[in-house]
């Protein structure tokens, strides 16, 4: 059977959404593949990423286009350094290919939603990765975060294809 890519599944789902006039923070950015996704459909991309090692990655993946700022910096700064988007992806974890124990964490994501929520603009997805005991904890706290702030969230769960839980894709609008 072949496997289902997330990543796939939540570009397919961005797709539709995105335009040239749009501009869009990748909050974490890593070797820079949703970047180089964005990059071509739309006004600006601001990437985010706290390792050198990942902006460095994206930045060569991505040198043929001039619409990227990067910051390396935490996306709880998207607030201070972004005066306006319109929509953020969020794809958390680690870097792949990079030090496993440098990962997203629910403290830190929990701070940027609520920022971004506090702003009320532009769409919001993430992919979560509850395989891995950081990423569960991060997904539980997110899904929290939305249902305790009435956020109307669409959520789609790939089916179990091994016996790690499956990755999780989270939408909404503000
Ligand atoms: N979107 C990437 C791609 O297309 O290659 C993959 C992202 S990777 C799963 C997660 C990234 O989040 C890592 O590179 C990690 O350094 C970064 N990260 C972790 N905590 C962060 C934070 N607070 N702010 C920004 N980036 C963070």
């Amino acid at each position: 059977m072949k496997q289902i890519n997330v990543i796939q599944i939540a570009h397919k789902l961005l797709e539709e959404k995105l335009n040239k006039n749009l501009i869009i923070v990748d909050a974490t950015c890593g070797n820079g593949h949703d970047t180089h996704f964005l990059a071509p459909k739309v006004k600006h991309v601001h990437a985010f990423d706290i390792q050198q090692q990942a902006i460095s990655k994206a930045k060569q993946l991505n040198k043929s286009y001039t619409n990227i700022t990067y910051h390396h910096t935490s996306h709880e700064n998207i607030n201070v350094v972004i005066p306006h988007y319109d929509g953020i992806i969020f794809n958390l974890g680690y870097l792949p290919g990079g030090d496993k124990h440098i990962t997203t964490n629910y403290i830190s994501t929990l701070r940027t939603l609520t920022a971004i929520h506090d702003r009320h603009n532009g769409f919001v997805l993430i992919v979560a990765y509850p395989g891995h005991i950081e990423g569960f904890i991060e997904q539980v706290a997110i899904q929290s975060f939305l249902d305790k702030n009435n956020i109307a969230y669409e959520v789609l769960k790939l089916p179990h294809i091994t016996k790690k839980e499956a990755p999780i894709i989270y939408y909404y609008t503000y």
